[in-house]
């Protein structure tokens, strides 16, 4: 009754404004899927079935691409002379490209907005050179022939600096947060980005994000499984845009978001504590 209630509301606020107003969550859930780490020198075994998978299932998730790698951890493979015609085409059969920091080197430790990673690459460096950097990713991405729409930090590691500094490049996005509708804050929009692997959710909208130099076979399996029975609640950044009239969080989303954060965190400090057993 309830759900009945909620998705008749959702439709009536659609219809009247054709948008997703704020105060709004999706029902059904709608997903995104994001891909992180991207540069030519990622795990080429694992991404290519990633690959397969989005073009079997026309899917057109978010790319998030490291403009210029300087993180060892990310050369995983010989680097491929294809990866940026591969993005290219990916891109033009619908995906959206992400600029993932600049250089992905998360070399000092630093307090930011989420909280998740001590260490950052942006957040606590100086508004200037935030900027150039910002610049220096959209360029180079730009130089590939790729049109960035977003931006995604490394480690969720960002500061209001970084957030002025994504808006006065003239992007209008990031990637990030724990609501479950896209809202404003810091002068950007977020498009939260609450999962790591994918959860079956009744409403709201939920980006999975996806290392892929890091997945096992199982977990891709269990990504696979869930896309196929949910192929039709996949969207995509253009249609998240087209769709939701993002405001300020309202306070019970708000709260919702704190929670889900402190949920998050304390997850991870367990498993940090674990493995250090
Ligand atoms: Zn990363």
């Amino acid at each position: 009754m309830h759900s009945a209630t909620t998705r008749v509301r959702a439709l009536q606020l659609r219809s009247r404004e054709g948008r997703v107003q704020m105060g709004t969550l999706p029902k059904p859930a709608q997903y995104l899927l994001r891909f992180d780490d991207l540069c030519p020198t990622m795990e080429q075994q694992r991404w290519q079935p990633l690959r397969a998978l989005v073009s079997e299932f026309g899917l057109r998730p978010i790319l998030a691409v490291i403009p210029d790698n300087m993180d060892p951890e990310m050369k995983c493979s010989p680097s491929d002379p294809e990866f940026w015609a591969q993005m290219r085409e990916m891109e033009a059969a619908g995906a959206t490209i992400a600029a993932h920091g600049f250089q992905h080197r998360c070399e000092h430790r630093s307090e930011n907005l989420i909280g998740l990673h001590r260490r950052a690459e942006f957040a606590g460096v100086s508004l200037e050179l935030q900027s150039e950097w910002v610049a220096a990713g959209l360029r180079i991405l730009r130089g590939h022939g790729l049109t960035p729409k977003l931006w995604v930090a490394p480690r969720h590691a960002f500061d209001m600096n970084t957030l002025r500094a994504v808006r006065t490049e003239g992007l209008g996005y990031i990637s990030d947060g724990f609501a479950r509708v896209p809202f404003n804050r810091g002068g950007v929009t977020w498009i939260p980005q609450q999962l790591w692997s994918p959860a079956r959710k009744s409403k709201g909208l939920w980006t999975i994000c996806i290392h892929s130099n890091t997945m096992r076979k199982t977990r891709f399996a269990e990504l696979r499984s869930f896309v196929s029975r949910n192929a039709a609640q996949f969207t995509s950044f253009d249609r998240v845009v087209a769709e939701f009239e993002p405001g300020e969080l309202d306070l019970s989303e708000r709260i919702y978001e704190r929670f889900a954060l402190w949920q998050v965190r304390r997850r991870r400090k367990r498993t940090r504590r674990r493995r250090q057993r």
